[in-house]
């Protein structure tokens, strides 16, 4: 069984409980990490406040250039971090390479940036100095599906700001967060600066949203647990970032690049096998060339080789486990009855040995179906027909309870841009435009509270202070 990562060291759990950590490929158990208890989130939350008065006093410069570090040690390290994840979450070894590891790697290198350059004590309004102060200490939970990166995404930003953290990562991708644990280890992140607990959302993620000692949390994962997260965190009236799921819409108008649009979009919504919160697994497009883009679909959908992360044809990795493959088998179920058009994948699994699921593409999908309002989390892409103009479009595409990202394809990307305005959602790339890992990053409505990346993110963990002079 491993450690945990408490005050500096590597230290059994207080609790002899483990968890199976299973690669999602061969269905075999991988490693075994403690299922922590409440004995150990005393024991961490009491080192990070500890540690929090030096830290939140270390220049700025000093935190960015330890951050500078671990995000070079991440780089360096860049082959067999992304082994870890390619075996322990299944994503492609080339997914895992370049979006799981080399992404954070950057991200964390950005944070380091930002510490040093960021103005956390040159506010003026009035008669009024305006300072930026660390939020104090931070329980930074996180979701298996980009499980370095998500976890960079918090403790990157929140320990460029001054705080001190406790790390619960997700108990289905774990392998990753240790890695990390190991490289801030080396950098010589001063003792209980940064602590980390593997275990289970209601013991461990819980025993730290209500501990009295932790003065933020923040927490990426699905709406439900994020709302039993923020009611926790409300009796103490702590503060909450919250990244939780998406549906995302990709508009297509009439006058858009079609095989641009399509091919985008499926590459979009199949990403990391489907499990991307951010995906656009919903394709919204104009009944006048619907039927051209469903066939494009299909064409594209096919190009996507379901097989192990290791082999270099693979394009689609398993499923992390076994709960996630039914879940996303249950809900192609359920299109079909509902009378949405399977036009290719479905529900019969594609090997025999590991959580493998077909790339699926359900056309004919109509607004309010199941398929077309809940977060599947697998390679499904629904397609939307509209036939009048865009208000209608808009209102598909704004119908969910979520708001998180989109898409918008048009040949006049004036009107693009106008569309992507009235979208309700946190981001929007236009025409295909690129993900940027230094813009804001967070959900309207259900998909969260606050943002993450770039100094957007790097706010989320600061107070504001007024001194009247
Ligand atoms: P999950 O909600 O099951 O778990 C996420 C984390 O929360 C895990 O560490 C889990 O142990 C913990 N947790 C669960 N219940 C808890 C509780 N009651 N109290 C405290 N902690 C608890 O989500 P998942 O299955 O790991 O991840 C998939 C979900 O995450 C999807 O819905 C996806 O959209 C979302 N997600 C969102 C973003 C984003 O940035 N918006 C990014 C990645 C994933």
């Amino acid at each position: 069984m491993r450690h945990l990562y408490l005050n500096g060291t590597w230290r059994p759990s207080a609790s002899n409980e483990g968890i199976d950590v299973i690669n999602p490929a061969t269905e075999e158990t991988l490693d075994r990490v403690p299922a922590g208890s409440p004995a150990d989130v005393e024991a961490a939350v009491t080192a990070a406040r500890a540690a929090l008065p030096s830290w939140s006093e270390t220049p700025p410069a000093e935190r960015g250039r330890i951050l500078a570090a671990a995000a070079e040690l991440i780089r360096e390290r860049s082959d067999r971090i992304a082994r870890i994840i390619a075996t322990d979450m299944g994503a492609p070894y080339g997914v895992a390479t370049r979006v799981q590891t080399l992404m954070p790697a950057g991200v964390l290198a950005s944070y380091a940036q930002l510490a040093e350059t960021y103005d956390f004590e040159g506010g003026q309004v009035g008669n009024s100095r305006i300072f930026r102060e660390p939020a104090g200490v931070v329980a930074a939970i996180t979701p298996w599906n980009y499980p370095l990166h998500q976890i960079v995404c918090k403790v990157g930003a929140a320990l460029a700001a001054g705080c001190t953290v406790v790390l619960k990562p997700s108990e289905v991708a774990p392998l990753a967060a240790f890695a990390f644990a190991d490289i801030l280890d080396e950098v010589g992140l001063p003792a209980g600066v940064f602590n980390m607990i593997s275990g289970h959302g209601p013991g461990v993620g819980e025993a730290l949203v209500t501990h009295p000692g932790v003065d933020m949390v923040s927490f990426t994962g699905s709406t439900a647990a994020g709302r039993r997260v923020a009611a926790l965190a409300a009796g103490a009236i702590k503060r909450v970032a919250l990244e939780l799921g998406g549906k995302s819409a990709s508009v297509v108008l009439p006058d858009a690049d079609l095989g641009a649009a399509v091919k985008v979009t499926v590459a979009n919504a199949f990403l990391n096998s489907g499990q991307t919160c951010s995906a656009w697994t919903r394709m919204i497009v104009h009944r006048d060339r619907y039927d051209e883009a469903v066939r494009l679909a299909v064409e594209a959908a096919r190009t996507y080789t379901v097989g192990d992360p290791f082999d270099e044809a693979t394009r689609l990795g398993p499923l992390v486990s076994a709960a996630q493959r039914d879940r996303v088998v249950r809900y192609i179920n359920r299109g079909q009855e509902e009378g949405a058009r399977l036009v290719t994948g479905g529900a019969d699994r594609p090997a025999e040995r590991g959580f493998y699921v077909e790339p699926t593409v359900f056309a004919g999908v109509e607004p309010g179906m199941v398929v077309e309002q809940e977060e599947i989390f697998g390679p499904v892409l629904a397609i939307i027909p509209y036939t009048r103009g865009e208000d209608e479009a808009v209102a598909i595409a704004n119908g969910t309870p979520y708001g998180l990202a989109g898409a918008v394809w048009a040949g006049d990307e004036q009107r693009a841009v106008a569309v992507a305005r009235r979208l309700r959602t946190g981001q929007v790339a236009v025409n295909g435009g690129k993900f940027n890992p230094r813009a804001p990053f967070g959900g309207y409505k259900q998909s969260g509270l606050g943002r993450e990346l770039g100094e957007f993110g790097l706010e989320e963990y600061l107070e504001i202070k007024a001194v009247q002079l």
